[in-house]
């Protein structure tokens, strides 16, 4: 324990995922004794994020307006929605360079532990989005876990009433993971090589 606000400093920190409490320390003592560090412009930063990222209207992403940059694109195919967890997944899809549709973050998969079922994600907003008849085809890349799985044949159910082809990520992704730690090349491939699952 240490006096004051340095604790203070640890304990916040160590609130935050992924951060034990040795990273914790670590971070809180660099930014004590770092002179370089600038405080006032990482406490900026916090509050601008706070204050100005909202979620995208019609994809769920993370966006600084209405509509994320990624809807809001002309160039974009609107033909294809890719159904992902978080916005960290539209990140490493957006890394591989491989796809060009739109995309639908629901904002986790169904975990009954956890108490998340299909009501507590962002699946209602997917289904106007597929009433114009302009989507042909949902691309689920649900993180490849059981969590995942389980969102995925749910999707594919729920979509088979609706008469757009429904596919999911090839299989040869790292099995049990994170959709994020898939490498870039990996991912594309995965992408390439989707299956239909239900139409
Ligand atoms: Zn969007």
């Amino acid at each position: 324990m240490y006096d004051g606000v340095v604790q203070e400093l640890i304990d916040e920190l160590g609130r935050l995922p992924g951060v034990g409490p040795k990273s914790a320390q670590r971070i809180a003592f660099h930014i004590v004794q770092t002179q370089t560090f600038d405080v006032s412009r990482l406490a900026k930063v916090l509050l601008e994020v706070r204050e100005r990222v909202r979620f995208c209207e019609q994809c769920g992403n993370v966006s600084e307006s209405e509509v994320c940059n990624i809807c809001a694109d002309p160039n974009r195919d609107r033909t294809l929605i890719c159904v992902v967890e978080e916005p960290k997944d539209v990140a490493a899809i957006e890394r591989t360079r491989s796809y060009e549709g739109l995309y639908h973050v629901l904002g986790g998969a169904i975990s009954p532990i956890d108490g998340i079922g299909p009501d507590q994600l962002n699946i209602r907003g997917l289904m106007p989005r597929l009433e114009t008849g302009e989507v042909v085809e949902v691309i689920i890349a649900t993180d490849p876990n059981l969590e995942g799985d389980a969102t995925a044949s749910y999707l594919s159910r729920l979509l088979a009433a609706v008469g757009v082809q429904v596919s999911r990520l090839a299989s040869g992704l790292p099995v049990g993971g994170d959709l994020e730690y898939a490498d870039e090349v990996t991912l594309g491939r995965a992408f390439a090589g989707r299956r239909i699952i239900g139409q």
